[in-house]
Parts: C-alpha cells; sequence; structure tokens
C-alpha cells in the first residue's frame, strides 16, 4: 500500500511526503479509506502505530472539500472538534494538524487547561475549522458562553481510554451533547473496558472496527 492509492488531496500528499513518510502504517491503511468513506470508526491503536496521522489525514481532506459554516459569534464555525485527555496530546495534536494541513487554507487551534483564558476566548469567537482540546477547559469556555460547537461535522476522541481514566467520562457525555447528532465519529483508544464499550455504543453508528 502506497500513500497515493488513498484518494489523499495532492496537497496533503505533498505535506505527507515532506515528513519522509514512505508508507502508511498499518492504522492509517484501515482507517482513511473508512473516514473518507464518511464511516463512524472505532480503532484500537496504542500511541506510535502513526494514529494521529490515521485521523488527521482524512479529517483535513474531508473538510477541504466542504463548505465553511459560521458560529453564533459571526467567526468560523468549528467542523471538526478532536478531544484529548493531556494538554501535551493536544499540543502534539494541532501540531499534526498544522504540518499535514500545511498547503489547506483550514484553520485550527488548541485550547488546554492551566494557561490564561483570554486568548482562549477570543480565538473561539473568531472561530477556526479545527479545534483540538481538553475536555475540562472546552466546558469552562462553554459556561462562559464562548463556545459554539453546532457546526461540528466532524468528531474524534483520541486516547479515550486514558480520557476516562483520568475522570473526563462526565465532562466527556457534556460535550457530546452539545455537537450536533448527525456528525462522522471517530473514537481511538488502546484498550477497550465496558466504560469504552459503552460510550462507542452511545457515540458511533455501525462504526468499522479497526484494531492493529
Ligand atoms: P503517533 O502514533 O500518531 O503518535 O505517531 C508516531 C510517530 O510516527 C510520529 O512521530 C509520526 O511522525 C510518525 N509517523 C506517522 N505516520 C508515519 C508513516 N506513515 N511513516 C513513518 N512515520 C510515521
Amino acid at each position: 500500500m502506497n500513500f497515493d492509492e488513498l484518494n489523499l488531496a495532492p496537497a496533503i500528499l505533498e505535506a505527507v511526503r515532506e515528513q519522509g513518510y514512505e508508507t502508511p502504517t498499518p492504522i492509517q491503511a484501515q482507517a482513511i479509506p473508512a473516514v473518507l468513506a464518511g464511516h463512524d470508526l472505532l480503532a484500537g491503536a496504542q500511541t506510535g502505530t502513526g494514529k494521529t496521522a490515521a485521523f488527521t489525514l482524512p479529517l483535513l481532506q474531508r473538510l477541504s472539500v466542504g463548505a465553511k459554516a459560521k458560529n453564533r459569534f459571526g467567526g468560523v464555525g468549528i467542523r471538526s472538534l478532536v478531544l484529548t485527555p493531556t494538554r501535551e496530546l493536544a499540543a502534539q495534536v494541532e501540531e499534526s494538524v498544522r504540518v499535514y494541513g500545511k498547503n489547506l487554507s483550514l484553520t485550527s487551534t488548541v485550547v488546554f487547561g492551566g494557561v490564561g483564558m483570554n486568548p482562549q476566548i477570543n480565538a473561539m469567537k473568531r472561530g477556526v475549522d479545527i479545534l483540538v482540546a481538553t475536555p475540562g477547559r472546552l466546558l469552562d469556555l462553554q459556561g462562559q458562553g464562548f463556545l459554539d460547537l453546532s457546526t461540528v461535522e466532524i468528531l474524534v476522541l483520541d486516547e479515550a481510554d486514558r480520557m476516562l481514566d483520568m475522570g473526563f467520562i462526565h465532562d466527556v457525555k457534556k460535550i457530546l451533547a452539545l455537537v450536533p447528532k448527525d456528525k462522522q465519529s471517530l473514537l481511538f483508544s488502546a484498550t477497550f473496558s465496558d466504560e469504552i464499550r459503552d460510550l462507542a455504543s452511545n457515540l458511533l453508528k455501525d462504526p468499522q472496527h479497526i484494531q492493529v
């Protein structure tokens, strides 16, 4: 399998090539076609498998061909929300979005706790195509009236098991209630407890299952 066979736009392939990637990893080879076809996804993958590109590349592809939405502040509507358990992972994922999306005109930002809220509030008002966030700070912004998730088309839960281990289940459920029912959802987890399966069965519609 070659990256050229995955139906990704030349602008995305060019960014991938610049990273020096030659062939898709197993999770990428399976996840990219499934996400491009619009399926929900339940993916079992550890860190280091290339899982970030497995959801970021097709997410960028899908957003690059769609129309922009507006948020209720008159700014850019959030089209994709990626939730991660920690700020380090959130920052890494958003960096990947920037790297792989460098030749596209999509915007992204990251929000997490432990830093000042004002820049994040301004970013939320201006709006962004792709938002990467940790659950707690996202809900703080929501509670203060600065978050509009009504335009989300693709939702990603990255490292869902860690998110639950860290006690974010209630926050995640609150966030799920703020995004539209009609969306594409991707859940990545290294392990599958009953709690994860429960979350997955509530969130995912007829998902494709991938395990690497
Ligand atoms: P991840 O599992 O997403 O944390 O990725 C682990 C590492 O693999 C990162 O440093 C990526 O830059 C790298 N990587 C991702 N996809 C590929 C690929 N297809 N070929 C080579 N390296 C890759």
